[in-house]
């Protein structure tokens, strides 16, 4: 369902980082609303229903959800009508992803409505907003510094978000809430051997800040890459440093199976 194409854009602007207006309806900035197989972590190949919220706090140059960070969409669904089109899949699982779905309170009445329908949610975070709710599994992708939109890497190549994004991408307080209070998985993108020194360090910070243990069963390394021919590079060498490190490689079903389509 690609909400983005239906929508009144006169009806209202986002911010900046797609935060909800005052004057909006009862309901969420939804760029896309499908169902697929889940592509990623312990849970990749579940059939979900994926609600995909427009607005993004940050925005890694490599964002695979363009018209959630970098150029949101002004869609707008009520939770009624998200509640419906979700129902219309045959689903048991959910995932509220982006763009940053912590962004927007409403998403807490959406997963408060989902849990009462016996659904099980994952949300998809980049861990710098923590919120209370019923969320069965927050999969955590905290974001590295070669995440950054550097002026050679912004896609829009101007560099106005890099001291932005380089300032918010880590909030510890955050991190610590969510792995303290929900089921979690910590997912991080990974383009090369440079990456681990920061994941190390992350870790080690996390797991002194955080009252709950963290595994390293639960710490996933996904290869960077939105389509096949980038995973091609990047895949077979992040393998090998999760088997090097004893973390968990966490494919990416989706890409494999459709390549970068837009609803997958
Ligand atoms: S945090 Fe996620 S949604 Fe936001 S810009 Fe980065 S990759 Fe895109």
């Amino acid at each position: 369902m690609p909400v983005s194409d239906s929508v009144d854009r006169e009806a209202g602007t986002e911010t900046d980082s797609g935060a909800d207006g005052d004057d909006r309806p009862e309901g969420l900035p939804i760029n896309e609303l499908f169902y697929s197989l889940q592509g990623e972590g312990t849970l990749a190949g579940v059939p979900s229903v994926f609600v995909r919220t427009s607005g993004c706090n940050l925005r890694c140059w490599f964002c695979d959800s363009y018209h959630t960070s970098w150029e949101p969409t002004h869609a707008w669904l009520g939770l009624e009508e998200i509640l419906a089109e979700i129902e219309s899949h045959e689903a048991d699982h959910v995932v509220l992803t982006g763009g940053e779905p912590l962004l927007h309170e409403e998403s807490v009445a959406l997963l408060e409505a989902l849990d009462d329908r016996s659904y099980h949610t994952t949300v998809e975070t980049n861990g710098t907003i923590y919120r209370d709710a019923p969320i069965d599994l927050a999969s955590i992708s905290p974001k590295l510094e070669s995440s950054t939109p550097t002026p050679e890497r912004d896609p829009k190549g101007d560099g106005e978000w890099e001291q932005r994004h380089e300032d918010d991408r880590i909030d510890l307080e955050a991190l610590a809430a969510l792995v303290e209070d929900y089921e979690f998985q910590l997912k991080f993108v990974v383009t090369d051997a440079e990456d681990m020194p920061e994941i190390l360090a992350l870790l080690d910070d996390l797991r002194d800040a955080a009252d709950v243990p963290i595994p390293n069963d639960d710490v996933l390394l996904m290869p960077e890459g939105a389509t096949r021919d980038r995973l091609a590079e990047t895949r077979t060498r992040v393998a090998e440093l999760a088997m090097d490190y004893g973390f968990r490689y966490t494919p990416r079903l989706h890409v494999d199976l459709w390549n970068d389509a837009p609803e997958t």
